[in-house]
């Protein structure tokens, strides 16, 4: 071979390696923290109209992300206190009635991760996307965890405005006592985890203050968008805005946001509490 030839093949196999900078993202588990109903969907959207209403039964979506990294959960659903009939004493009583939490000891996300095969005391990172009760339910099975979470929302779950406070959706016993002096990595905008592009958290505020989506992207290059509750469901992708908002412009802004970077990078979208995607699409491993 000839010195040029050596040193084309030298190069090729030079660029043949992937760099380490490209580390993906080896798989993403989606589940659930039980389920929330049956009760008719105009509780959750009051616009849906007559003809479309109908009775749901919703997940409380959860997430595991293993990044070589480190092991991540985005939400960790309602508190485990809630588990086999003890909503009562965790939440406010009326909550309890009106979502009918299914939620099992064994649906809470340390015996997920437990099934999943990983300790929940190996979870390096905990992204809450927002303080309502279905999402920072369990950050106290974490201490060891950095929580990402956006600072304003931390400012809000301590002292959320009189009608974003009405109903009880934010739990004190949630976020108070050890979990004050966790290490919170408090955001302010998107933020790359891991600084190689493929856990991507993403500013989507309007459902509270300080609401936060991540984007994935896998090994195979496929991209996942997780919305949480910046879209509870297709109703809302179909026009019928969320009965429950800090402020209806920003979430506007945000569910166009994240439909916008589905349709650009071909990416699937996937919502918090949609029963109908999580039927055909959750319980499972994406890699
Ligand atoms: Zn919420």
């Amino acid at each position: 071979m000839k010195k040029v030839g050596i040193v084309a093949a030298l190069l090729a196999i030079l660029f043949a390696i992937p760099s380490p900078a490209l580390a993906q993202v080896r798989g993403l588990y989606w589940t659930t923290s039980g389920f929330f109903g049956p009760f008719p969907i105009t509780d959750l959207i009051p616009s849906v109209p007559k003809e479309k209403a109908r009775e749901v039964t919703i997940p409380v979506s959860m997430w595991v992300i293993d990044h070589p990294k480190g092991l991540v959960v985005f939400d960790t659903g309602n508190n485990a206190a809630i588990s086999d009939g003890g909503c009562k004493q965790h939440w406010a009583p009326g909550n309890c009635d009106g979502l009918k939490p299914s939620q099992k000891r064994d649906d809470v996300i340390d015996r997920q991760l437990q099934k999943l095969g990983y300790a929940a005391d190996k979870v390096k990172v905990v992204i809450t996307s927002h303080a309502h009760l279905d999402h920072i339910g369990n950050i106290k099975l974490f201490p060891k965890a950095i929580h990402a979470i956006q600072k304003k929302e931390l400012y809000q779950a301590w002292w959320p405005e009189k009608f974003q406070r009405a109903g009880g959706v934010f739990v004190m016993g949630d976020f108070d006592g050890p979990a004050r002096d966790f290490n919170y990595l408090e955001l302010d905008g998107d933020y790359d985890l891991f600084g190689d592009g493929s856990v991507m958290i993403l500013s989507t505020p309007g459902h509270t203050l300080g609401h936060q989506s991540v984007k994935v992207k896998l090994a195979n290059g496929h991209t996942i968008l997780m919305s949480q509750d910046a879209i509870w469901m297709q109703e809302n992708l179909d026009g019928y805005p969320a009965g429950l908002n800090y402020s209806v412009k920003d979430y506007t802004n945000s569910v166009n946001r994240l439909k916008m970077m589905r349709d650009l990078e071909n990416a699937d979208l996937f919502f918090a509490h949609d029963q109908d995607q999580y039927k055909a699409k959750g319980g499972r491993w994406y890699k």
